[in-house]
This record gives C-alpha cells, sequence and structure tokens, in this order.
C-alpha cells in the first residue's frame, strides 16, 4: 500500500463538502481520464474514515491549504496522485453501492460460452457440489424463480439498466419472484436440474434480449469469473 502523503489530509475537502479551490477541482476533472484501475484498486477502504475528523480540524487543514498553493504546486506530482485518489471517490463509492460480484466461491470453470457438441453453449458453467448456496452479481429485480425448462429450476435476475442475469440448474430457489435484491443476496442453491450433466450453476446474461459471453462482460465490471476474483472498485467501464 501507498504511503501518506504530506498533503493526504487535503483530499477531505473533495469528500466533505468543504469548498474545493477551482484550480484543484478543474484538475480533478482533467485527471479522472487517466485514472486507471490501479488507482482504483486503493480504494476508498484503504482510506481513514473523514467522518472520525472533526469539524473543526477540517477547517484548519483548509486554511493551512489555502495559505500555502505555492507549496501545493510544487508538490505537484504528490499532490496529482492525491486528486486521483479523490476523483476516484466518486467511482468507488458508487461502485460500492451497486457492485457487481461473483455468484459463488470455490466452483471450478468448466463449459465456456460458445459452440459445444454443436450447439450454441449460451452462458458458462461454474461446477460445485449440490446445495452450495449462490448469490446474485448484481442488484435488479427477480422476474423468474422456478423451474424453467431446460434451464431447470432457475432464477432470472433483471438488473436496472436492463440487462438479465439467468442462474440455472438449482437444486432449490430461495427467493420469489418481484423480490428486489442486492449483489451478494442469496438466491438459490446449486443443483443439477433440467438439462444438466451434473452439480454446477449455469450462469448467462442477456443484453438487450440476446446472450452473450458472461466472462468479458463480467471482467468490465471488476469481476474476473475466471480466475475467480472480484474487485470491489473496479467499476470502471460502468461509470
Ligand atoms: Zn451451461
Amino acid at each position: 500500500m501507498r504511503q501518506r502523503l504530506s498533503s493526504e489530509p487535503d483530499r477531505y475537502r473533495g469528500r466533505r463538502r468543504v469548498p474545493t479551490p477551482p484550480r484543484s477541482r478543474y484538475a480533478a476533472v482533467v485527471t479522472t481520464a487517466f485514472v486507471g484501475a490501479g488507482i482504483v484498486a486503493l480504494g476508498a477502504n484503504a482510506l481513514p474514515d473523514a467522518k472520525s475528523v472533526s469539524p473543526s480540524v477540517l477547517d484548519e487543514l483548509r486554511q493551512a491549504s489555502i495559505a500555502s498553493q505555492d507549496a501545493a504546486a510544487r508538490a505537484d506530482s504528490a499532490d496529482r496522485a492525491t486528486r486521483a485518489e479523490r476523483s476516484s471517490d466518486a467511482t468507488t463509492d458508487a461502485a460500492e453501492q451497486d457492485p457487481y460480484l461473483l455468484p459463488l466461491h470455490g466452483y471450478d470453470f468448466k463449459s465456456p460460452y460458445g459452440v459445444r457438441w454443436g450447439k450454441l453453449h449460451t452462458g458458462i458453467d461454474l461446477v460445485a457440489p449440490e446445495g452450495t448456496p449462490y448469490q446474485a452479481i448484481h442488484s435488479g429485480t427477480v422476474t423468474k424463480a422456478g423451474w424453467f425448462g431446460g434451464y431447470g429450476y432457475a432464477v432470472i435476475v433483471r438488473h436496472a439498466d436492463g440487462t438479465e442475469a439467468i442462474y440455472g440448474h438449482s437444486s432449490a430457489v430461495t427467493v420469489k419472484e418481484g423480490q428486489q435484491v442486492k449483489a451478494g443476496d442469496q438466491l438459490g442453491l446449486v443443483g443439477n436440474t433440467g438439462h444438466s450433466y451434473g452439480s454446477h450453476l449455469h450462469l448467462e446474461v442477456h443484453v438487450n434480449g440476446q446472450p452473450l459471453d458472461p466472462v468479458p462482460w463480467l471482467q468490465e465490471r471488476g469481476v474476473d469469473i475466471k480466475l475467480e476474483t472480484e474487485a470491489l472498485y473496479g467499476d470502471v467501464a460502468a461509470s
């Protein structure tokens, strides 16, 4: 993790409604374009909670900051890092509130999206023992929870942007149609129902009603389902 910079208290101006001088506000907008995943990975949770700093301390910091504008300019490279952090706060806050997550852990990524056995496999298969709970990858409304033909017992969650995630072959579903869920909420249990070759979760993503490969789609949202990693602060593409 990065060393604290002497100018670091500066960032509280951005987060806590203390007026920001026009120069750094402009700079924050400019640097937003250069904020990459590496900066985002620093994450707001790595920072001390600004709420624990009393208003009078913040005010002193602000006064000190205004009095030392030239010092801030000299420390430009350090300041740039701080500004990048500050501008990423809005992104990370949004991602924390409405993240994309893995549907479960401890699975084997088995069958990718694509043609299999002469027909299109419209999702990905995550092999896990029967009865393993699985969770919503993103917030939304449950539009299907029950038997769904070849999908067996399945759950469909429609996200706010209209995309849908289908979770198939469950041994049981644990939500009801019409229910609102958040990322990480349990939807059901992994199983082997419908057209299934063994206990696994079939995950499918539909955009504009059409299935697409969930792997890159999730990667753009900070979830690498092949490597079984999720970045709570990685919602770069969606911002
Ligand atoms: Zn499948």
